[in-house]
């Protein structure tokens, strides 16, 4: 089978010589394993980060060895298991078409009322991601106002959908025109702006937010948030769930990101990984699947045709080539 190893460490920008594409043998089953076929492949903004050598809260991928990520599988043969051919399975897997893995590693999925690519995303990870990041952290109340940034995303689009089911105002902030009407057209949103056509964003961002901003979902940091935290209202919150414009610089740049107004409003910014809520799964899992299921939350997806597509779907989340969850479909 043919499987995606990391081949070099990138510096800023991965390149067609981050990735080697390599064919290896298939080991047999051992009692309590499965053989995979891999169906839909999860790239993520956070992959880029384990390209580094750098411990984080992830360890970093090994040179020569294949990059791992979301996956939904189904099982072609089994050993010893409860899972039987035909069954559907996620799992942090190997970029590799066929797969072994212990059944252990493996969660069944039910893909009777959502595809089953959507266990990678708004009933997988970034879901979670989306659900308590906002309600922990952010706290949304009755008539506050929301601005979400990557709102077009995987993330962004369902923090966006929470916060109007809590009875908010939310203004996303996506890189295109056609992103900004999905969002108020489909999703919902009361507003939107193009961060890469607006030239005075902490204006237009005051425009649209004419009682301040309560909750900042920040996806994104960098100069788009330093707009944002310019028109912060006493006593918002900050959830900081990832800063997508700074994963490619070689140097972090350093900016007035924490302002005089952080202090004077008594705001609270607090960053997450969702790993931490864990324990809590099961609660975030029940309800997002009730809220699909109720047709409150409503998704997208760009699904890239092809397994040896992967590298460059996974780049082109730093241009903004997704809308909702980029999933390759091998
Ligand atoms: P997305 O689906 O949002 O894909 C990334 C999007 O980011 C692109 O489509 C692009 O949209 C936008 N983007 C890319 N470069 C920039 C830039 N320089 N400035 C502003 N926007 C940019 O990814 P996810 O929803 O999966 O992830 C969103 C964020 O959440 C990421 O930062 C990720 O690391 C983080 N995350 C954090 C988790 C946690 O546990 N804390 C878990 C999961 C994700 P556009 O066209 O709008 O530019």
């Amino acid at each position: 089978t043919q499987q995606i190893v990391l081949a070099a460490r990138p510096k800023g920008m991965p390149d067609a010589d981050t990735f080697r594409f390599e064919d290896i043998e298939i080991p047999d089953l051992q009692q309590g394993e499965v053989l995979l076929k891999g169906l839909y492949y999860s790239v993520d903004p956070y992959m880029r980060g384990r390209m580094n050598d750098k411990k984080s809260y992830s360890a970093p991928f090994e040179i020569d060895k294949p990059i791992f990520g979301g996956v939904v599988a189904e099982v072609e043969d089994a050993n010893g298991t409860d899972l039987e051919k035909g069954d559907l399975v996620t799992g942090m897997l190997p970029w590799s078409k066929k797969i072994v893995s212990a059944e252990k590693k493996l969660k069944k999925i039910d893909a009777s009322f959502a595809p089953p690519s959507y266990y990678l995303s708004i009933l997988g990870m970034t879901g979670l991601t989306a659900y308590f990041g906002l309600i922990h952290i952010g706290k949304p109340k009755d008539g506050e106002t929301v601005v979400v940034s990557g709102a077009a995303g995987a993330v962004g689009i369902v923090v966006g959908q929470i916060a109007k089911i809590h009875g908010c105002r939310v203004i996303g902030i996506a890189g295109s025109d056609e992103k900004i009407e999905m969002l108020k057209g489909k999703f919902g949103f009361d507003g939107g702006i193009n961060y890469k056509t607006t030239p005075d964003m902490k204006k237009a961002i005051a425009k649209a937010c004419p009682d301040g901003v309560d909750i900042y979902f920040d996806n994104v940091g960098g100069e788009v948030s330093d707009a944002v935290i310019s028109n912060i209202n006493f006593h918002a919150r900050i959830p900081l769930c990832g800063q997508i414009s700074l994963y490619n610089d070689t140097e972090i740049p350093t900016g007035p990101r924490v302002q005089p107004t952080m202090v004077t409003h008594s705001v609270l910014m607090q960053g997450f990984i969702v790993s931490k809520y864990s324990d809590q799964f099961p609660e975030g899992m029940a309800q997002l699947e009730e809220w699909v299921k109720e047709e409150k939350l409503k998704f997208t997806e760009t699904i890239i045709e092809g397994f040896d597509q992967l590298p460059e779907a996974m780049l082109s989340l730093f241009s903004g080539g997704n809308t909702g969850k980029m999933v390759v479909k091998a």
